[in-house]
């Protein structure tokens, strides 16, 4: 590609989300801005799945600015409970982002289950696309498996960490530090994953 950098906005407002993506969408003469920087309405997240949620907030983006979007979903799912709390991980308890009380009553679900019991991963889902009719948006999916504590352990990150135990790392996703974090979560993964297809169909793969 030559010329100017594209503008593609992000379906968040998230800083540190918008930082990570900004740097690896930089090769691809890509342009990141935040959809705040734009009057766009909170787009109504009703899907199912991380994918239809990341599609509808991608759409959403896009046909609210005109420019191509990247939009993600992301959550926890835990096998024995048919992987809830899924795209509710952020309410499960019932208030939106409010940690502590999803966490005990994820604990609360699980007690009295083995740790072989506990298996679970945390889900990250990006999408990008061109246009909010775009009938071929770039679909990537990142995903990290651990099992769940049965108490919390570690102060660092956010959301579900203190619970998430990597058997790799002999530690939780709340015991490990950023750096560690971001080169092997979920999130990472997708990130990656997104880069590399639309490095692809730039060259025309
Ligand atoms: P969002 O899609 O980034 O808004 O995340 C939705 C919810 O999933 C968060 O509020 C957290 O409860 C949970 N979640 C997503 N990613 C992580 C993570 O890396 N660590 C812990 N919790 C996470």
């Amino acid at each position: 590609m030559s010329g100017s950098p594209q503008r593609w906005v992000l379906a968040s407002g998230n800083a540190g989300k918008l930082a990570e993506m900004r740097s690896l969408l930089a090769v691809l003469d890509i342009e990141l801005v935040s959809q705040s920087e734009f009057d766009v309405p909170d787009a109504e997240e009703t899907g199912i799945a991380f994918v239809d949620n990341a599609l509808i907030k991608a759409r959403h983006a896009a046909a609210h600015t005109g420019l191509p979007a990247i939009a993600d979903d992301s959550g926890l799912a835990v096998d024995a409970l048919d992987g809830a709390p899924g795209v509710h991980s952020a309410r499960y308890a019932g208030t939106h982002g409010d940690d502590a009380a999803n966490n005990a009553k994820l604990v609360a679900a699980l007690e009295g289950l083995a740790p072989h019991e506990r298996g679970a991963a945390f889900h990250c889902c990006l999408v990008a696309t061109r246009t909010a009719d775009d009938p071929v948006p770039v679909i990537a999916h990142g995903v990290w498996r651990g099992r769940v504590l049965d108490a919390p352990r570690g102060d660092h990150g956010f959301g579900y960490d203190p619970l998430f135990w990597v058997e790799a790392d002999n530690a939780s996703a709340a015991e490990m530090g950023a750096e560690r974090k971001n080169a092997i979560s979920h999130r990472a993964r997708a990130m990656q994953q997104l880069v590399e297809q639309l490095r692809g169909h730039e060259r025309g793969g």
